[in-house]
């Protein structure tokens, strides 16, 4: 029987590893696989990566036997400790076998959610995970245009774009992809990737580029938050249903948002929460306990939210006064949260 690996933070929060934390995730994260064909600059699975084996992103992985960490996963989705499972799939030449494997025996807990990220080809691929039990396909993107995704994760962007675009018309708004910042592109290229999908209903899930040891892109810096804020403050306006053409932007980067009382519509922090599939939290993916958060895994203090609007440098938040924005998080604070204190080593 094959060892699975979960993300230190997954086999914490389901009894499986004494884990002291109070960022626990809200899905189940499993990594299926190790080293990939593939050879994206930014990942520690990469073929040609020196990175440790064990490590995907920031997020360290525990293996744990096959049934054990089925069961234990099931259990904790009964007691509504997770609320969904996310198998993250290094693509090897039997990656299809073993996903469609852990999607079989998954169905011995029924209306647990299971997202499947991995690579397809074609759409009849996709079709089939859905068929097997997949609630959800994860294609990612990773990276906002044509050339840098060649040269970052070879390949051709427009036929994966078109890929990802054809599985959202047969599956809406049961596709996610990821988006990554801080690769090369500008603002306004990111920006524009991201209301294509928001209009295709395919849902984005952003993270901020993670520098790791012993890949290619090691030394570059992660984003600019001035600029991460603003496409998150974006995304979220989408989301609620703004039309694009409130976001401004000159050739580069956002410069302006047409929304009246605009920090009145942001006050509940939700803009600056780690996004993507429903109930993924991520806890310090690709962010540091400790510092400000790229994406937030729970409520916003109010120092935080006050702190998020300032770095996004747009003229209506920038003005907020801290009091004023501190005042609108009391309903935030009132949903379900970590409570995190952020001590904790990296764990998804
Ligand atoms: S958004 Fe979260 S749950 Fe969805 S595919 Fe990405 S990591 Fe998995």
């Amino acid at each position: 029987m094959q060892d699975w690996k979960l993300s230190i933070g997954t086999a914490g929060a389901i009894g499986l590893r004494h884990l002291k934390t109070d960022a626990p995730p809200t899905t189940a994260y499993i990594m299926l696989g190790e080293r990939c064909l593939r050879n994206c600059a930014f990942c520690a699975q990469a073929r040609a990566s020196t990175a440790g084996a064990k490590f995907l992103s920031r997020v360290a992985w525990h293996g744990e036997e096959e049934d054990r960490a089925i069961q234990a996963i099931g259990q904790a989705y009964r007691a509504g400790k997770i609320k969904r499972v996310c198998l993250q799939v290094v693509e090897t030449p039997d990656s299809f076998a073993i996903v469609a494997r852990a999607l079989a025996k998954f169905k011995a807990y029924p209306g647990l959610p299971v997202v499947v990220s991995c690579h397809v080809a074609k759409v009849e691929q996709a079709e089939e995970l859905f068929a097997l039990g997949a609630a959800r396909l994860g294609i990612a993107l990773d990276v906002a245009t044509p050339a840098l995704f060649t040269r970052i994760k070879g390949g051709n962007f427009e036929q994966r774009w078109q890929l990802l675009c054809d599985c959202a018309a047969k599956f809406p708004g049961q596709i996610t992809t990821h988006l990554i910042v801080g690769l090369g592109e500008t603002e306004k290229e990111m920006w524009d990737l991201m209301c294509a999908c928001v209009a295709r209903k395919i849902t984005v899930a952003l993270f901020a580029f993670t520098p790791l040891q012993g890949t290619p892109l090691a030394t570059t810096p992660p984003p600019d938050r001035s600029s991460y804020r603003r496409l998150q403050i974006g995304l979220e306006l989408l989301r609620r249903g703004y039309p694009a053409a409130v976001v401004h932007c000159d050739a580069t980067r956002i410069t302006a948002i047409d929304v009246p009382q605009l920090a009145e519509v942001l006050a509940n922090g939700h803009a600056f929460y780690t996004c993507g599939c429903p109930d993924c939290n991520r806890p310090y993916y690709n962010d540091h306990p400790g510092r400000l958060l790229y994406n937030y895994h729970r409520p916003l203090t109010p120092a935080e939210l006050t702190a998020a609007f300032q770095e996004s440098g747009l003229a209506q938040l920038v003005q907020v006064a801290p009091f004023s924005a501190s005042r609108h998080l009391k309903a935030a604070a009132k949903e379900p949260s970590a409570n995190v204190t952020a001590k904790e080593a990296p764990h998804a």
